[in-house]
């Protein structure tokens, strides 16, 4: 079947801006073939995740800018590659689009847009828009999906398995931020505060908007894996203590966490009520909870990022949460549950 001359239009404007192979050594063959070709350095792995960005399920037209969009879409699958100390290659989009959103001038702009917030982030982590494809979506609904290709030295990738009795639990950032934008924007329809370019940089200790603008933890990854700093790591996407749960499980451990050490985010702390639960159960922070040994001196940032200890892993299976006053509670998961887990 032909595709019509709005999604041709749609093509070009992905190709453009998405050429220059030589900046990217990875990708031999770029958008404009059948594939691309990726070459990955000599002695590493090549690392791959793939995250549904689906209009009502994980954003909404009318709370979140087109550019807010573009860039969580491609932020989710970065956070998958900084949590196993990964470096960004190549992403793929494919991308499903409202026939009227193509066929209108305010349309193509929100596309237009979608796509300067995902370059964007794209640009700063140097990590090209590789391939893609676009369609006429079935419903009123923009669907994409983002495929991340990253590299680490072959062995070395963090996994979520290697947690050990005795190891310190530590988190990257502040947490509870993206769900209290996100109370802020479902009560309100605008953002916790003015939504700045400065958001989409990276200069400052915790994202300002973190629901709209979340900060992948690349450079964190990155070190952690280099500096032997992490035993096992993973992202905080569906909420700290679900994506807790998944580092025990995987690692056929427990763990305590201490409530009172947790790095509470600005727009959480305005909460003070809710601080604790948007903390342990908010959900899409993009922060890096990570494990290592109590011999490891952890410094207080990495990557110029904070680094805080919350707990430490134990044996057993029980994840328990310890109050100020010292009292134990078991720490269920209440995170989000998306459909998929990686
Ligand atoms: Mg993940």
């Amino acid at each position: 079947m032909h595709k019509p001359v709005a999604e041709l239009a749609l093509i070009e404007q992905i190709r453009s801006g998405s050429r220059g192979g030589a900046r990217f050594p990875c990708v031999a063959l770029g958008i404009g073939d059948d594939c691309a070709i990726l070459r990955p350095p000599r002695g590493h792995e090549v690392l791959v995740t793939t995250d549904f960005t689906l209009e009502g399920r994980h954003f909404r037209r009318d709370w979140h800018p087109p550019q807010s969009v573009g860039h969580r879409a491609l932020a989710r699958g970065l956070s998958d590659l900084a949590a196993m100390g990964a470096r960004p290659q190549a992403a793929f989009l494919s991308l499903a689009l409202p026939a009227e959103m193509l066929g209108t001038r305010a349309g193509r702009l929100w596309v237009t847009r979608f796509f300067e917030g995902l370059r964007y982030l794209a640009g700063l982590h140097n990590c090209p828009l590789a391939g893609g494809d676009t369609a006429e979506s079935p419903a009123d609904l923009v669907l994409a999906d983002i495929v991340l290709v990253g590299t680490a030295p072959a062995g070395r990738a963090l996994r979520r398995s290697a947690a050990r009795p005795g190891d310190a639990l530590y988190v990257t950032g502040a947490l509870g931020g993206a769900a209290a934008e996100l109370g802020i924007l479902s009560r309100t329809g605008k953002p916790g505060r003015r939504v700045h370019r400065v958001s989409m940089l990276r200069t400052g200790p915790v994202p300002p908007n973190p629901q709209l603008y979340p900060w992948p933890r690349i450079e964190v990854g990155l070190a952690l894996l280099r500096r032997h700093l992490a035993t096992a790591a993973i992202d905080l996407s569906d909420g700290f203590s679900t994506d807790l749960t998944h580092i025990c499980r995987e690692s056929g451990v427990g763990a305590e966490v201490l409530a009172a050490a947790l790095p509470i985010h600005p727009l959480a702390a305005k909460l003070p009520q809710q601080a604790i639960r948007l903390a342990l159960h908010g959900g899409e922070d993009y922060e890096l909870l990570f494990t290592a040994p109590a011999s490891v001196t952890m410094p207080r940032s990495v990557a110029s990022v904070p680094i805080t200890r919350i707990g430490q892993i134990t044996r057993g299976s029980a994840l328990v949460l310890i109050d100020a006053t010292g009292r134990r509670s078991p720490l269920r998961p209440g995170g989000w549950e998306h459909f998929t887990s990686a």
